[in-house]
């Protein structure tokens, strides 16, 4: 009876120990963010000037927008004559991120839904220095373009053919070996020049998951909170290495998001009670407002670290959410306005 209540205590130490790291992390997350964001949009000090001149081929033109690390710049192509982007982070600040980006932007050159690489490299501006990588410039992301429709809402019409088009870049970068890790509607793109093309951006949390062989690698134990709290799988919460299907339920939760205007945690700021609105909300139950997702939830919450996702599958089940008289050329909420 004893040993029993001693078990019973540790368990609980053991679970209010985990919360307590949780709660650190989610602090140390949130701190790593501003303070980025502070750094790199309060300060108010471009990493590039404009005007600058990068590889005697890009020329800066304005500084366009920022997320939590890097800043990112209209600037012109000469050679192309046409305009591109470049993204610039503190060479200061944890570099591996752009490596990362760049490993997976040049590993996926030329395929469709993902920004196409032009150049790389360094430059310092007083004494501020930095990495960048220049890149096809891309327009508004989901996020704000949902923001900015009736009801803050993706129409049906839309949405299924837009979230198709991310899962077929997501399953490009599955397959060249890389998981995403930080899937969410801001980092979903509308094309500059076509903007019923949708780009998958932000490589800075990638993971290489499959070995040389193409194998599945080992998962690892209790590994570090990536990625970003209102997305994240349960498995991610619950710090357990993270496999295809994990970007796919952050893909669902995405789409929903996207077509409800919210998710049910939303509201929520506790990562406690976001799990348990994540528990309580699987398949139908998350799928109220888009029922015909259902199946599409229903599948992606069956896989685990080990499956292969079965993309073609995946493919037609989002097809068939499209509203059965929708024509070809039926132009996209955003063509609207
Ligand atoms: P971070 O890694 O700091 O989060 P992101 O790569 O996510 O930075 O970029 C932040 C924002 O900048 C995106 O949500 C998007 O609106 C904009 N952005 C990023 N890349 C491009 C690009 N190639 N062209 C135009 N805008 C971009």
């Amino acid at each position: 009876d004893k040993s029993k209540k001693n078990e019973k205590s540790k368990r609980k130490e053991k679970v209010e120990e985990e919360k307590k790291e949780d709660k650190k992390d989610e602090k140390k997350e949130e701190k790593k963010q501003r303070a980025g964001a502070v750094y790199n949009q309060m300060n108010n000090t471009n990493l590039i000037n404009e005007g600058s001149t990068l590889l005697s081929r890009f020329e800066i033109e304005a500084i366009i927008g920022g997320g939590g690390f890097a800043q990112i710049y209209r600037a012109q192509d000469k050679l192309r004559k046409d305009f591109c982007a470049v993204k610039a982070e503190r060479s200061n600040q944890d570099i591996r991120r752009m490596k990362l980006e760049i490993t997976v932007l040049l590993a996926l050159r030329g395929s469709v839904g993902i920004p196409e690489i032009l150049g790389q490299g360094k430059w310092q501006n007083g004494d501020i220095k930095c990495q960048y990588i220049v890149m096809q410039l891309v327009g508004r992301n989901l996020s704000d373009v949902r923001k900015s429709l009736p009801h803050r809402r993706i129409s049906d019409r839309t949405l299924y053919r837009t979230m198709l088009q991310v899962l077929k870049a997501l399953s490009l970068l599955h397959g060249a070996g890389f998981l995403h890790r930080d899937l969410k509607p801001s980092n979903f793109c509308i094309g500059a020049t076509d903007c019923t093309r949708i780009y998958l951006i932000d490589y800075g949390l990638t993971r290489q998951y499959l070995d040389k062989g193409g194998l599945v690698r080992k998962p690892r134990a209790g590994v570090g909170l990536r990625g970003t709290i209102r997305y994240m799988s349960l498995d991610a919460h619950a710090r357990h290495d993270l496999g295809p299907n994990n970007d796919l339920v952050a893909f669902l939760y995405s789409t929903i998001e996207c077509g409800d205007g919210s998710l049910p945690w939303s509201k929520e700021h506790s990562q406690e009670n976001i799990i348990k609105l994540k528990q309580a909300h699987a398949g139908e139950k998350l799928c109220t407002k888009q029922p015909v997702f259902a199946k599409v939830a229903e599948y992606i919450e069956s896989l685990n670290y080990h499956s292969i996702p079965d993309y073609e599958k995946l493919f037609a089940l989002v097809e068939e959410c499209n509203p059965p008289d929708l024509k070809d050329n039926e132009p996209y909420d955003w063509q609207y306005r």
